[in-house]
């Protein structure tokens, strides 16, 4: 049955794949976004949908909107752009849920929580498993977003157990593919471009540090999992992301071989502060609840998103550094 549906952050990375795949299924897409991080031309494909609705916004103010279920995703996602307005971060999350949640108290609205394996800092746990509580300096360069994140979820869970909402959280682990900002400084588009440009691969630290990389379209196939899943008792928090570790001088060599430069690794800078020596996630969780895990392989989803990449450059849009 055709639902509407509300996609906050909807006009960036993740939230243009979402908004697609539930355009695909016949529901009506409200996006919202303030363009932040965000642009209208990662929704081309949405634009001329009459299901689909697109409306500037700052989800830190009310919004009055009537609607079946809310998808809040609003919120910049990579270091550098996070941080560079961290008051303005922790607001997003923080007055962004309260908002989200109070839309949803009052439409009685099924609501989705974009959260992260950021929740988890430095974990001293590894893999990570949902029960873990974290490893977060609530004080260091990456709390707004960290702690921002961990407060959303503490509001989902109140207005859940004093307002009975239906929600559903997922702790989103590092993903990547097409529509990813060229410029965001996160390890898969910045490793891709300079080796499309033939440039130096910038390894932070000694490249040792370990990420594992889930392609944009099994994170999508397991929010919608998540959000269909019944009984609606199950919240989450659930754990989303590939299990396959590996360390960052990995991933560029693999770049490397895919795109088949001459490019070389040189190690650009120290390791940025908390930064989380390793992560990965734990999804027996998804595997057993939602049946869920991802498909496809690193090589698979790098050649998909060097493709996308590729295609910017050679359209001559600007991919330089911020
Ligand atoms: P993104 O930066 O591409 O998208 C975030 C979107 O939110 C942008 O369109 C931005 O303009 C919008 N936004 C920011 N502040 C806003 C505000 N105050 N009001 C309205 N819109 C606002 O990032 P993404 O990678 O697509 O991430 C989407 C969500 O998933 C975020 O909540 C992020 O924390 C979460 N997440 C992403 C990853 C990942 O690897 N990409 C990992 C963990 C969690
Ligand atoms: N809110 C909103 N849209 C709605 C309903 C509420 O943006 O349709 C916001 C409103 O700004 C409010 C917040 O959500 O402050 C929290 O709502 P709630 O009902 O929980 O609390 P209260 O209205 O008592 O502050
Ligand atoms: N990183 C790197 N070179 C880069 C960008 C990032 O070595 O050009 C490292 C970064 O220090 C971190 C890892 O890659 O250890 C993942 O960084 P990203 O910002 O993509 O994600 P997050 O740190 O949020 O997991």
């Amino acid at each position: 049955m055709s639902k509407r549906i509300l996609v906050t952050g909807g006009a960036g990375f993740l939230g243009s794949h979402l908004c697609e795949r539930l355009l695909a299924a016949g529901n009506d897409v409200l996006c919202v976004d303030n363009y932040f991080t965000g642009a209208k031309q990662n929704l081309a494909a949405c634009l001329d949908n009459p299901r689909f609705e697109l409306m500037r916004h700052d989800v830190t103010f009310p919004l009055y909107v009537e609607v079946d279920e809310i998808y809040n995703l609003a919120c910049p996602a990579s270091p550098i752009h996070y941080q560079h307005d961290p008051v303005q971060t922790t607001k997003t999350s923080v007055h962004g849920a309260i908002n989200m949640l109070g839309l949803a108290k009052r439409t009685r609205a099924k609501i989705f929580q974009a959260s992260t394996s950021e929740v988890y800092g430095d974990p001293t746990v590894h893999p990570q498993v949902e029960s873990y509580r974290g490893n977060v300096n609530p004080l260091g360069p990456r709390a707004c977003y960290d702690e921002g994140k961990r407060c959303a979820e503490t509001l989902f869970f109140d207005y859940w157990r004093q307002h009975k909402l239906r929600i559903k959280v997922a702790r989103i682990f590092n993903t990547y593919g097409p529509r990813m900002h060229p410029n965001d400084g996160r390890v898969v588009s910045n490793f891709i471009v300079q080796a499309l440009k033939g440039e130096d691969i910038t390894i932070y630290g000694d490249g040792m540090q370990t990420r594992a990389f889930c392609y944009v379209d099994d994170l999508i196939e397991g929010w919608l999992r998540l959000m269909d899943h019944t009984p609606d008792d199950f919240t989450g928090p659930v754990n989303l992301g590939n299990p396959v570790e590996m360390p960052i001088r990995h991933l560029a060599e693999k770049v490397i071989e895919l795109v088949g430069g001459k490019s070389k690794l040189v190690i650009a800078r120290p390791l940025p502060i908390d930064d989380p020596l390793q992560r990965c996630p734990d999804i027996t969780l998804a595997r057993d609840k939602l049946k869920w895990e991802p498909k496809v392989n690193l090589d698979q989803g790098l050649d998909r998103t060097i493709a996308y990449f590729d295609g910017l450059l050679r359209a001559n849009q600007d991919v330089g550094r911020m």
